[in-house]
């Protein structure tokens, strides 16, 4: 444990931070300083797609270091080209443009969209309809889509622009999509954040449907659900739904900070010259890295093997639910994005597991997230299981002898 004292910290004080400092990780794992062990089911969230120290990755980060780091994008940048080529070939895309974060892929995303109904002679259609319980990131704009007032409070006015649905709530999606400013929805295939919520296919197919009816684009947030996270290369594919333009980043990079904006050529067009730019947006050093991540995640047969050592894990916790009623209540999610609803407030089960040296990440809905790396093994899975329900049997203990008292 660490003698950082949170009040005299210079740095903001925006993160409620746990008391442990990594200094190394290999895989699954990640050790702290003093060589405590923790089986890593948090990801960095999402982000560690494929553990930690990940040989190719290291090498292609490496061998790029000693060539290249940064050039302006007024320059050709090869592995751009190369990454966006492939990312749209495994896609709905023909465009890509490149970001360091995911709330900036969603902004190119709005901007995209916006941009696209004014090209067309609409600009009046620049409201972005979105839904209650999602989450887009911390910009200004991206508070705003996301809508959660815990977010937007004391940050002046909203941004303009964002009309926030009940979720999952058809007919309020059908009166609103007729509005004459409507430029585009956007919706989390799956909410992260907001507990693991999936949207149910019908209601997405239903969503296009309308969409194609009034004109509007359709924009999907993959940043947490995207590059193989579900056992599929974007989440969406499961549903046979397909957006015009999507937001990438998290598990893209693999621990390097990298998003993407995708986009069809129909939707991208606004997209011109000048409308829109970063600066280290798509740096060599980042395309190294993304085009490593996809080297092993489009790799024969890597997915279908995500997806069976999900279902492992899957059933491991559907057994621990079962048998610990008073600790959880449910498991949901798809692939390795995993959800288990707390009937114990969430932070408490963090915590608890967090001390049987398992990370997990907490969400909204008294969910706890678990996000392994999509190289983790079946092995990698059982270990987590026993840890949870290790942690479970405490708990249960804990709970019963305070009843009793
Ligand atoms: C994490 C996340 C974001 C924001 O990404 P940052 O890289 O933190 O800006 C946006 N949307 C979703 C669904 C996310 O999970």
């Amino acid at each position: 444990m660490t003698d950082v004292q949170p009040s005299h910290s210079p740095l903001f004080s925006t993160f409620a931070r746990a008391d442990i400092v990594f200094e190394r990780g290999e895989g699954v794992w990640l050790e702290t300083r003093e060589g405590r062990r923790y089986l890593d089911f948090a990801g960095g969230i999402a982000v560690n797609s494929l553990g930690h120290a990940h040989p190719h990755l290291v090498a292609a980060l490496k061998d790029q270091a000693e060539k290249v780091w940064h050039v302006s994008n007024l320059y050709e940048i090869p592995g751009q080209t190369r990454l966006a080529e492939r990312l749209c070939a495994a896609s709905f895309a023909d465009r890509v443009f490149f970001t360091n974060s995911g709330a900036e892929a969603l902004e190119c995303a709005i901007k995209t969209a916006r941009r696209y109904h004014f090209v067309n002679g609409a600009p009046q259609r620049f409201r972005i309809l979105t839904f209650e319980g999602a989450f887009h990131g911390r910009t200004l704009a991206t508070i705003a889509a996301g809508g959660q007032a815990k977010y937007l409070e004391g940050f002046g006015p909203k941004v303009e622009g964002f009309d926030q649905l009940p979720f999952g709530d058809r007919e309020a999606l059908k009166a609103a999509i007729a509005g004459p400013e409507v430029a585009a929805v956007l919706i989390e295939p799956i909410q992260g954040e907001g507990g693991v919520r999936a949207v149910p296919t019908d209601w997405l197919r239903e969503m296009r449907a309308l969409c194609d009816e009034h004109g509007v684009l359709l924009v999907f947030d993959e940043v947490q659900t995207g590059i193989g996270r579900t056992g599929h290369f974007f989440a969406h594919e499961m549903t046979g739904v397909t957006p015009d333009i999507l937001a990438s980043a998290k598990g893209i990079g693999g621990g390097f900070p990298l998003g993407a904006c995708l986009a069809t050529d129909e939707a991208a067009k606004g997209m011109t010259p000048g409308t829109h730019g970063t600066t280290y947006g798509g740096n060599p050093l980042a395309m190294a890295v993304g085009n490593a991540v996809l080297d092993v995640v489009l790799g024969e047969g890597f997915l279908e093997t995500v997806r069976r050592t999900a279902l492992a894990l899957k059933q491991g916790l559907a057994s621990v639910v079962d048998r610990y009623p008073q600790v959880f209540s449910e498991v949901r999610g798809e692939g390795l994005l995993v959800g288990l609803k707390a009937v114990l407030p969430n932070g408490e089960v963090v915590g608890a597991l967090r001390g049987e040296g398992l990370l997990t990440a907490p969400a909204g809905d008294n969910v706890i997230r678990l996000l392994p790396p999509l190289i983790a093994t079946e092995a990698d899975m059982r270990e987590a299981v026993s840890r949870i329900e290790a942690a479970a049997a405490k708990l249960a203990d804990a709970g019963a002898l305070k009843k009793s008292a």
